[in-house]
C-alpha cells in the first residue's frame, strides 16, 4: 500500500493545492509558511491541551454500546464527540485555529457554518479570547437551525446570511472566501472542514487527530489492542473522518468507512452522495470531487442533515476514495432518521443528524461477531430535535 501523506504542494495524490483568487495569495501564504511551525511550538501545545481538556472536556469517551452491539451483531464503541463542549467535533479544530490566529497576529474571525456547529465553536472560542468575529450562514440553515442562530448571537458573533444559489453551506462558503479577500490584513478565516486551499485541509486534520489519537489509546486499555477492525465516520466536508482515520491511514488492516448523505437517493436528484455522483475539478480553493454538471456547474446538494449538505468532500477523502483505501457508503435522510430513533432507544443517546448516517453504515457492512467497530458520533442532537419532532415514530 502507497503511503497515505500531503506532500509540500498540499497533495494527497491528485487532490489538493490551492487555487485560489491572487487577492488570497498574502494570507494563503503567510498562513502556509507559519501553521507547522506555530503549531509545533511547545507553548502553543500547551495551551491547545489545556483548553482541549479543562475547556472541551477531552478526552472524550470511548463507549462500548452494548446494546447496539447486540443488535449489530458485532463489538460498537462509540467515540463521545457529542459530549464535547458545544456539542460535536468543531471545537476542536475552532480552538486549534482561533489560537494560530492569536499568534498571527489577526483580530477579526470570520467563518462559515451550515448546521451551525462550527458557527458556534468558532463563536464560542472568539468570546472566550475576546474577539470580533462574524458568521456566514445560509438563509435556509438560518431557518433549520434556529436554536444555534441564537447561540451565535448570544455569544456576541454578527451572524450574516447567504441568500445566494441553495442558500446553504456552499454559498455561506462563498461569503466568507468574499469578506477575505476584502479584509486580507487583520481578519483570519477559520475555515470548518477539511477543505479549502492548502493548507487548510491539512491543518484542520491535525487538529481533529486527536480524536484517533485518543481512539488508539483507550482501545488498547479496553480491548489489548490499539486497532479495531473498522473506524466508521459520517463525511460531510469530512473533518470528523478525517480526525477518527488519521492515526490509522496508514495501518492497512483498519478499513476506514466513510459515510455520505444520499438524502432522498442517490439518483434522486436530491442527494449529497459526493462520491457517488461527482467528477474532479476545484471548489472552494482546492482541486477534489464535487458534484457538478458537465460544463463545470456546482450541481445543489441536499441532506436532511445541515452539516452534510455540501457538493464537495475534502482532498484527503478524495484521494482515500480514488485509490481505494477508504470505502464509501451513502444512507438517506430516512435511513438516518431511523438511526438516530434506534439508538435514543437502544443506548439513551440522541445523536446529531450527521452523525446518524454514520449510524446507518453499520447495517451496510456484513460486519461479523469478530469485528470491533470504533464509530465517530460526531455531535448530539439538541439542534435536530425539530426535525426529529416532525418524524417521531408513532
Ligand atoms: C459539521 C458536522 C459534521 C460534518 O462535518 P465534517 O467536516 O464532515 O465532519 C458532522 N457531524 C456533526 C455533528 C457536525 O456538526
Amino acid at each position: 500500500m502507497k503511503k497515505i501523506e500531503i506532500d509540500e504542494n498540499g497533495y494527497y495524490g491528485n487532490y489538493g493545492g490551492a487555487y485560489i483568487p491572487e487577492m488570497l495569495y498574502p494570507n494563503v501564504e503567510e498562513l502556509k509558511s507559519k501553521y507547522l511551525e506555530i503549531m509545533n511550538d511547545p507553548s502553543f501545545q500547551k495551551e491547545y491541551q489545556y483548553l482541549l481538556k479543562d475547556y472541551v472536556g477531552r478526552p472524550s469517551p470511548l463507549y462500548l454500546a452494548e446494546r447496539l452491539s447486540e443488535q449489530v451483531g458485532s463489538t460498537i464503541y462509540l467515540k463521545r464527540e457529542d459530549l464535547n463542549h458545544t456539542g460535536a467535533h468543531k471545537i476542536n479544530n475552532a480552538i486549534g485555529q482561533v489560537l494560530l490566529a492569536q499568534r498571527l497576529g489577526k483580530k477579526r474571525i470570520i467563518a462559515e457554518t451550515g448546521a451551525g456547529q462550527h458557527g458556534v465553536a468558532t463563536a464560542t472560542v472568539c468570546a472566550l479570547k475576546g474577539l470580533q468575529c462574524i458568521v456566514y450562514m445560509g438563509t435556509v440553515d438560518i431557518e433549520r437551525q434556529a436554536p444555534n442562530v441564537a447561540r451565535m448571537k448570544m455569544l456576541g458573533a454578527k451572524v450574516v446570511a447567504a441568500r445566494s444559489g441553495s442558500q446553504t453551506l456552499k454559498d455561506a462558503t462563498n461569503e466568507a472566501i468574499r469578506d477575505w479577500i476584502n479584509h486580507p490584513e487583520d481578519t483570519h478565516y477559520v475555515i470548518g472542514s477539511v477543505v479549502g486551499p492548502h493548507p487548510y485541509p491539512d491543518m484542520v486534520a491535525r487538529f481533529q487527530s486527536i480524536i484517533s489519537e485518543e481512539i488508539r489509546w483507550q482501545l488498547k486499555e479496553k480491548t489489548g489492542s490499539e486497532l479495531p477492525t473498522h473506524v466508521i465516520a459520517c463525511v460531510g466536508g469530512g473533518s470528523n473522518a478525517a480526525g477518527s482515520f488519521y492515526h490509522y491511514l496508514n495501518e492497512e488492516r483498519v478499513k476506514l468507512v466513510a459515510v455520505e448523505a444520499a438524502g432522498c437517493g442517490v439518483h434522486s436528484g436530491k442527494s449529497a452522495a459526493t462520491t457517488q455522483l461527482g467528477t474532479p475539478g476545484v471548489l472552494h480553493g482546492s482541486k477534489s470531487i464535487l458534484m457538478q454538471t458537465a460544463d463545470g456547474q456546482v450541481v445543489e446538494p441536499h441532506s436532511i442533515s445541515a452539516g452534510l449538505d455540501y457538493p464537495g468532500i475534502g482532498p484527503l477523502h478524495a484521494h482515500l476514495f480514488e485509490s481505494g483505501r477508504g470505502i464509501f457508503l451513502s444512507a438517506t435522510d430516512e435511513e438516518a432518521l431511523q438511526e438516530a430513533f434506534n439508538l435514543t432507544r437502544l443506548e439513551g443517546i440522541i445523536p446529531a443528524l450527521e452523525s446518524s448516517h454514520a449510524l446507518a453504515g453499520l447495517r451496510k457492512l456484513n460486519l461479523s461477531k469478530k469485528d470491533v467497530v470504533v464509530l465517530c458520533l460526531s455531535g448530539r442532537g439538541d439542534k435536530d430535535m425539530d426535525t426529529y419532532m416532525k418524524h417521531l415514530p408513532k
